[in-house]
């Protein structure tokens, strides 16, 4: 809670009882209800209806019905609280006849005072009124003016006349909460009100004004902001209503995991794990289900992914359309269920692939932000609701652009919009839409972390790192319980299918290996970074596309990558050997709390000592076994060492553990390597430092 926050809610304890603070920090995504002392509570409620039988209320009635009975064309609505004309209007005609457009203070007077009884006020109380609103509509010269009521220099809170008039000074409309002001002084003000609240009067009924304070309160954490009035008399609770607008739902037909379960299918043809057996293998094509949510957290999100009242793939978060085209307007108000053939070419759906990247993008946004990837820390949103950070930088996600087999990302500095590029992939035939594989989104949405969270990433390894994040990230996001993370993982599986010619994409993906932490099916190690050491047991299966679309030097980036995400990937096994699969969560909001602690372009064994150092920050190193048990099986243990990070080249890697540490019996981890055995095992003969140069 920062300062400010904590001065409000002790000064506002008067309105806030005890026990709605308490349900305040309990219930942070449920707004609190908006509140009206006097609809909602029963006394109060008793006495504005007792008060709009008045004398003074019954005549306006019947004013308002001689008048109507004269010009059946008129038309007046009532305040159902102070009794007053709260709209006056009449069809076919204006309410005054044309008169000098800059006297229209003078025309309104004449108006209140002709239609006195109407008002029940005297004109006189025009005089007592301030401008609270007064704009000129350029195309049509309409002028709208708001008068707001004042007693002494205080607003009289609801209490205002709105008129417009025409270019020719002729009234259009009117509408008045305006009312008598009783001639007896106020209750005296008895509570001191909150620092930054405002002096006001609140009309509790026509006939009953009460001093008041208002108040702006933010709730932490929610993104709701709360106008609070308080009777200035007795502390009592008047009004509360939530300024911040609530995030309504909307209806997105897309790929994802069930009907039940809003996280986006890995793709079309999802599969998890992958096949570790190179083959033709393409999984059957899942059907689209229905998903109605206004966020996936109303925290990270507040507005929902679509402001209220808008219908179209642009929100807070993320503006998705195809090239130079607008975003796509939903199929009915809110609904985006638009046709999608997958024997077609993607020119044929571009809604469905625009509303599938919206969505995900906007799920991904979400994730990151539970992750700690928040306004404070750079994230990209429109509006950052007074949290921190700059904002006006909403992603711009491009579906089908003017490219292929690939995507990317334009990141740009807090407060400056970055830009996602999707393409189609043109292997089979139809072309896929890189749209529908997520796993392609979250990678290239990891590059908006990573270069955001972490001060730099120009150098060599740092660069690499950056694509192995991103890989990191598109499979642990969409990963669940009871996948075995020793199975093989294909990264982007579905776009990579007759990828120059690659039919064993359901094994590969678009990399060198699978992801697997197990060793036998994925064998990188730290010093495969290094062009000069990079050397692969060639009776394990690699990608054919090695030579060709994969470049075979070690230091490419995406090839650095891949050992990077390799270890995480490793080291998140760990993790969920000791915790389960909530260890799944955890890695990822180490990894993510790492890159805050991470220097400028780090080099690999910055990176890591940068995850351990927020697991000491975040668990005081409870995970510090797991995590250093990862990291060593794959070279980067307690000795190894990396070269400067605008090089590969000259690794030594080292499977060791700190001195202290000892290895966790390897024999309760579900599906032991013996690899692993052999680490065990030269690790209790006492090898402390257990370097393997290769
Ligand atoms: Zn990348």
């Amino acid at each position: 809670m920062n300062p400010l926050t904590a001065a409000c809610c002790t000064a506002l304890a008067a309105c806030f009882t005890l026990s709605e603070t308490r349900a305040q920090v309990a219930s942070k995504e449920s707004a609190k209800p908006r509140f009206d002392i006097r609809l909602d509570d029963p006394v109060a409620r008793a006495a504005v209806q007792a008060h709009l039988a008045h004398p003074g209320a019954r005549a306006q009635r019947r004013s308002a019905a001689e008048l109507t009975r004269a010009s059946p064309d008129l038309s007046i609505d009532f305040d159902e609280i102070l009794g007053t004309p709260s709209f006056i209007r009449s069809s076919g005609t204006f309410l005054t006849a044309a008169a000098d457009p800059a006297a229209w203070l003078t025309t309104l007077r004449e108006y209140v005072a002709d239609h006195r009884d109407l008002f029940g006020v005297d004109p006189g109380v025009l005089d007592h009124c301030r401008v609270a609103r007064d704009l000129v509509t350029r195309h049509n010269g309409v002028r709208s003016v708001t008068l707001q009521e004042q007693i002494e220099e205080y607003d009289l809170i609801g209490a205002t006349l709105l008129a417009s008039f025409t270019s020719g000074g002729e009234l259009i409309n009117a509408a008045s909460t305006l009312i008598p002001t009783p001639g007896g002084p106020l209750a005296p003000v008895l509570i001191q009100g909150a620092p930054g609240a405002r002096r006001a009067i609140f009309p509790m009924s026509r006939l009953d004004l009460r001093p008041a304070w208002m108040s702006r309160v933010p709730e932490t954490g929610t993104g709701n902001l709360y106008e609070v009035t308080v009777d200035a008399a007795d502390g009592r609770l008047l009004a509360r209503r939530n300024l911040t607008l609530h995030a309504t739902s909307a209806t997105y037909n897309v790929y994802s995991r069930s009907a039940s379960d809003p996280t986006p299918a890995d793709s079309p043809s999802p599969q998890s794990p992958t096949s570790c057996t190179p083959g033709v293998t393409q999984p059957p094509i899942i059907t689209r289900s229905s998903q109605t949510l206004a966020s996936l957290s109303a925290t990270a999100s507040p507005n929902g992914w679509i402001d209220p009242l808008d219908s179209a793939t642009s929100g807070n978060n993320v503006s998705a359309h195809t090239p130079g085209g607008p975003p796509v307007a939903g199929s009915s108000f809110r609904a985006f269920d638009f046709p999608l053939d997958l024997t077609a070419t993607p020119a044929a759906y571009p809604s469905a692939g625009v509303t599938q990247l919206f969505y995900t993008m906007n799920w991904v946004h979400d994730r990151l932000y539970q992750l700690g990837f928040d306004e404070p820390s750079g994230n990209y949103q429109r509006s950052n609701f007074g949290r921190g950070g700059l904002e006006a930088d909403a992603i711009d996600a491009i579906a089908r652009d003017s490219g292929s087999n690939n995507a990317f990302f334009v990141p740009a500095p807090d407060g400056s919009t970055g830009s996602l590029h999707m393409f189609v992939f043109t292997g089979p035939d139809p072309d896929r839409d890189g749209a529908l594989d997520a796993e392609v989104i979250i990678h290239e949405s990891g590059h908006a972390l990573s270069t955001r969270l972490v001060d730099s990433l120009a150098a060599m390894q740092s660069m690499g790192m950056g694509e192995g994040w991103s890989d990191f990230y598109s499979l642990s996001l969409l990963s669940q319980a009871g996948e075995d993370p020793r199975g093989c993982y294909a990264e982007s599986a579905y776009v990579a299918y007759q990828l120059f010619g690659l039919t064993q994409n359901y094994t590969f993906g678009i990399r060198r290996f699978p992801y697997s932490a197990d060793p036998r099916k994925n064998p990188e190690t730290f010093a495969d970074i290094d062009p000069l050491q990079m050397a692969f047991d060639p009776a394990i299966p690699a990608s054919p596309l090695i030579g060709s679309v994969i470049d075979t030097n070690a230091s490419e980036e995406h090839n650095v990558g891949e050992v990077w995400a390799t270890i995480l990937w490793s080291a998140r096994a760990r993790m969920i050997d000791a915790l389960g699969f909530p260890g799944n969560e955890r890695m990822l909001l180490l990894v993510t709390d790492g890159m805050k602690l991470s220097p400028p372009n780090p080099t690999f064994i910055q990176a890591r000592d940068a995850i351990l150092a927020a697991d000491l920050a975040n668990f005081s190193g409870a995970d510090s076994l797991a995590l250093w048990t990862g990291f060593a099986e794959r070279g980067l243990g307690f000795s190894a060492v990396a070269p400067p990070a605008s090089t590969t080249t000259g690794v030594i890697e080292a499977f060791d553990l700190p001195p202290g540490l000892v290895a966790a019996p390897i024999a309760s981890i579900p599906s032991l390597t013996e690899w692993g055995m052999v680490l065990l095992a030269a690790l209790l003969a006492g090898c402390g430092a257990l370097v393997l140069r290769r």
